[in-house]
């Protein structure tokens, strides 16, 4: 399997098509290094005892063992797997780990290209699975680019000024198709080997051109990464795993982008609006289910900050802060029993490919969305202010002033200063910093805004007999539910 420093090359090799802050810059750009070294866990932990029974997976095309973050998950026990995985490698990093998204999406196309396929008679899923093969054999890092910019959302994509708003097929040839538009917040785009491209959105039959997927190297002509880089302010002496976490996303735009045959997965044909749709929903649902592994996981890190800062400040055994701290449990274990569920609710589907429950999915990711801020919240509760207003590092090494900032930051007397130091210096990071900032809003829309779910749900859910049971209840009905 691929080595970190393998994946670290292959990119550095990619041609600079990455535009940031008015630079156009190679991947090896000293900005894009936090988020290039959190994908590499993915690849180290690999030949770690702890983690590797979890990141294994065994490949049923390949026939062999592959990284699992380019598994498509054939049973329960796969979508358990990739959960708990999530779950367990965000712990190392603090954050996303930026791998999740490429393969929800190649999970989604296994389904869709099998239908789509077999509907319209295009080789979608031979070409597929030559796809996938590549993906596992060379272990790829692919992001997932789906959020079109949209322009007026009271209008469908083919009512819109400009019709490039949404990407669309502008062209088909005879080897290929030419495409243009954009895809907007797409999260490793610019760290990432390949794109790989679905549609947002339930499509009209007049909008068959929208219907359109595909997946190219990242530094294809006509392709242009407008990045924006998130990382921590660099820490001089307190190095700490968190502060070497970074994030990027990127505004992809393709302009007249050409694809070849073998790498279109849906082609914008006549009659097939309806698997662009399909594939919309899938991809965020697989997304969704990721969810119920990193939230937790986020809230496992807010809660552990809360209740270190809490021992630290002597508070941890008083009644408010216990009630809090079980706020925080009650939330992570309930997002993470919502994938578990989704996961034994599972059906199979013809192209063989698990897909998870879409109510325990969405209801799940809903309730971690819901609940992202109030745990900050929380934590800038137990907190108190100083992760506000803590003085810089180089205040604290000062030979004059060091000395005094040590004592005045003591709490309780067996907790060392500089522990102290670096805890809320950690907790800055956390809530008042750039980043903080982005991964708070990335709580919120991350697998698309909170309204997306509930109409999700909705529209997997029995009301009727829900109602049924109000009938029966109220008497208006005899007839058991
Ligand atoms: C940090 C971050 C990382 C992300 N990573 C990725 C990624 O890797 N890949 C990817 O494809 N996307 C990614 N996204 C995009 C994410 O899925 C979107 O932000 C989300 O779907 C919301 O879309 P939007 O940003 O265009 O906001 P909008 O869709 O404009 O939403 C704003 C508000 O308008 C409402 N709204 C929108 N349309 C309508 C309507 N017709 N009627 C009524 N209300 C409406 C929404 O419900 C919401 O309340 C990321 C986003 C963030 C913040």
């Amino acid at each position: 399997m691929k080595t970190a420093e393998e994946y670290r090359q292959n990119l550095y090799k990619l041609k600079a098509n990455v535009y940031i802050d008015g630079d156009i810059v190679s991947r090896n750009d000293s900005r894009l290094q936090g988020a290039i070294n959190t994908i590499c866990h993915t690849f180290d932990k690999i030949n770690d005892e702890k983690y590797k029974a979890l990141l294994i997976a065994h490949s049923h095309i390949l026939d062999k063992p592959i990284n699992r973050f380019t598994h498509i998950h054939q049973s329960t026990e796969d979508l358990l797997a990739k959960q708990e995985m999530t779950r367990e490698i965000c712990h190392l990093t603090g954050g996303c780990i930026f791998r999740c998204m490429g393969i929800d999406a190649m999970n989604a196309l296994s389904v869709i290209t099998h239908k789509a396929e077999m509907m319209t008679g295009r080789p979608y899923n031979q070409r597929f699975l030559q796809y996938l093969k590549y993906f596992q054999e060379q272990d790829i890092v692919g992001c997932c680019a789906q959020t079109d910019p949209k322009g007026d959302r009271s209008l469908r994509p083919h009512q819109q000024a400009d019709p490039d708003l949404y990407l669309r097929v502008v062209e088909h040839r005879e080897d290929g198709i030419v495409v243009r538009g954009a895809k907007n917040h797409i999260t490793a785009a610019s760290i990432a080997e390949e794109l790989i491209v679905t549609p947002t959105r339930f499509l009209t039959p007049e909008e068959d051109a929208y219907a359109v997927s595909f997946a190219i190297p990242a530094d294809s002509p006509g392709v242009y990464l407008v990045t924006r880089a998130s990382n921590m302010k660099e820490r001089e002496n307190y190095i700490c795993p968190a502060g070497s976490f970074g994030d990027v996303e990127t505004t992809v735009i393709f302009d007249d982008a050409f694809i070849p045959n073998e790498r279109v997965f849906l082609g914008g044909y006549e009659g097939e609006h309806q698997f662009g749709g399909f594939l919309a929903l899938l991809f965020a649902l697989y997304h969704r289910h990721s969810y119920t592994g990193c939230k937790p996981s986020s809230t496992d890190i807010i809660l552990g900050y809360s209740a270190l800062v809490s021992e630290y400040n002597g508070i941890e055994n008083t009644k408010h802060v216990q009630s809090k701290l079980a706020e925080l449990i009650s939330c992570a274990e309930l997002v993470y029993a919502a994938g578990i569920a989704a996961a034994h609710k599972a059906t199979k589907d013809e192209s063989g490919t698990m897909i998870p429950d879409p109510v325990f999915c969405n209801v799940g990711r809903k309730h971690a969305g819901k609940n992202y801020y109030h745990e900050l919240e929380i934590l800038a509760d137990l907190s108190g202010g100083l992760p506000a207003t803590l003085p810089f590092e180089k205040d604290f090494f000062d030979q004059k002033i060091g000395p005094l900032l040590q004592k005045y930051i003591k709490r309780k007397e067996e907790i060392p200063a500089e522990d102290v130091y670096k805890l809320y210096r950690t907790l800055s990071d956390v809530l008042c910093s750039s980043i903080g900032g982005v991964i708070a809003v990335a709580g919120v829309h991350g697998g698309g805004s909170p309204v997306m779910e509930d109409i999700a749900i909705l529209k997997q859910y029995d009301l009727e007999k829900r109602k049924d049971i109000a009938k029966y209840l109220s008497g208006i009905s005899e007839q058991q539910p």
